[in-house]
């Protein structure tokens, strides 16, 4: 094995750090994803018009990490609501083409912004869709996975020896949004509600410790700003402000459990740009102090699981309901109906929960699909060793719903139930969600580190 030490002294934004000799190859890549023409935008029903120009432009983004045993992991970070199993899974069979990585070693990420255009088949049937929207939406998907194709393959092809250093900052705009009233629960602020305020970062030098990639994540709704323009919100003016301050970077946001956490106040451009500062500060701050190296070798896991869902709706209802105005109801009810025609049946389960998690060192990297509740997060963090690092993102290699935890499927309201309706499921998870994808991270994460 090499002996790590230190080498050298460098200068890193005015910032003395120690450089170690590379034990790490890392390569970075990005693509620019802004849609050149009027299209949708994706995230809240309510849209009445496609968008109007752009705030800033939006990105996918790649790391492609190499461990020193030669094995690597790819990261993809994207200014997108979310995508759905069928596109991560066209696009890992063509990354495992060309670079012969396997899927757990692909980790495919959505920032949630609400500004970025709607893509097939994430939340589809939610939207009205005029005119020839659906079918510039089917198009620029279809670019959009060759371009995300693309990207990965060039931070693979680019890998040159690296460093890697890990830490945690903290930000304090998010903020629970589940208000529990003698109505039911209802959305708005709920300040004593649970929130995960930690910052992770990642941060990836060359040999010379100048700075190549800085990863964070951050549990919070990527939802400051419901207007009509092409924006990565907090998220985005984060990475636009860390760019500016560390030139040569490429920074890269993943979104953690934060299904029902808010940025909170909201809905000014004011506000978001606070916030992205605010986040920028924090990841520049852990920049800036010691952090910790990451030494040892990547392991990587995925496995996909089975949810079920609570009922089938009746025949009856789903008549109902295909006559009902509100879009995702109607189209749900219509598809199911189709379905029923056909002589198939009404789905009991989503078959392919994915769950995965990496060791980059000591870091544990959990990385789960849907829209995770931080019930998650925090419990994860409980349970597993409190003596290393526990990264958990969210959004990640597939968007199919709210992911409740059994509290939040018992108190009921959006992430608990209603929202199972814009994702077209047939109805909210049936209890026991919770202890089946926590105790799927724990073998996964446990088994890793026994190994
Ligand atoms: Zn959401």
């Amino acid at each position: 094995m090499r002996a790590t030490c230190i080498l050298a002294w460098a200068l890193v934004s005015g910032t003395v750090l120690t450089a170690a000799e590379p034990t790490f190859r890392a390569g970075v890549a990005r693509v620019v994803i802004t849609p050149s023409e009027p299209m949708w935008l994706a995230g809240y029903a309510a849209r009445n018009r496609p968008a109007e120009g752009a705030e800033h432009d939006l990105y996918a983004k790649a790391l492609a990490l190499e461990g020193p045993d030669g094995r690597g992991v790819i990261l993809l970070t994207s200014d997108l609501l979310g995508f759905d199993r069928e596109f991560s899974h066209e696009v890992v069979r063509q990354v495992e083409q060309a670079t012969g990585l396997s899927r757990d070693r692909l980790m495919l990420t959505a920032s949630h912004t609400h500004c970025g255009p709607v893509i097939a088949d994430n939340l589809f049937g939610m939207y009205p869709l005029p005119g020839d929207m659906q079918r510039k939406a089917l198009a620029y998907t279809e670019k959009l996975k060759d371009k995300i194709v693309e990207v990965i393959v060039r931070a693979w092809r680019e890998r040159q020896p690296a460093v890697l250093h890990h830490g945690q900052g903290t930000a304090r705009f998010a903020v629970n949004r589940r208000l529990v009233t003698p109505q039911g629960v209802i959305g708005g602020a709920n300040p004593d509600g649970p929130v995960d305020h930690s910052v992770p970062v990642l941060r990836v030098a060359d040999r010379n410790g100048k700075l190549l990639a800085v990863v964070f994540g951050y549990a919070c709704h990527n939802t400051t700003l419901q207007y009509y323009k092409w924006c990565g919100d907090y998220a985005g003016f984060a990475q636009v402000e860390l760019e500016q301050r560390h030139p040569g970077a490429t920074a890269m946001f993943w979104a953690g459990c934060g299904g029902d956490v808010n940025p909170l106040p909201r809905s000014t451009v004011e506000l978001c740009r606070k916030y992205g500062k605010e986040l920028a500060v924090a990841v520049h701050e852990v920049l800036s102090s010691p952090m910790t190296e990451i030494r040892g070798p990547i392991v990587a896991r995925y496995e996909e699981i089975s949810l079920p869902f609570a009922f089938t709706p009746s025949e009856e209802q789903l008549r109902v309901d295909a006559k009902d105005s509100y879009p995702a109801r109607r189209h749900r009810a219509q598809r199911y109906l189709r379905l029923l025609a056909e002589g198939k049946s009404i789905p009991t389960e989503y078959p392919h929960f994915p769950v995965q998690v990496w060791h980059l060192g000591e870091v544990c990297w959990i990385a789960l699909g849907g829209e995770v509740v931080v019930d998650y997060a925090l419990r994860l963090k409980r349970e597993l060793a409190k003596d290393r690092p526990i990264w958990v993102t969210a959004y990640a290699n597939d968007v199919m719903a709210y992911i409740p935890s059994e509290r939040v499927l018992a108190e009921g309201g959006y992430e608990g139930e209603t929202s199972m309706t814009e994702y077209g499921l047939p109805s909210k998870w049936k209890t026991g969600i919770e202890d089946k994808i926590i105790g799927t991270t724990l073998r996964l994460a446990q088994g890793m580190a026994a190994r």
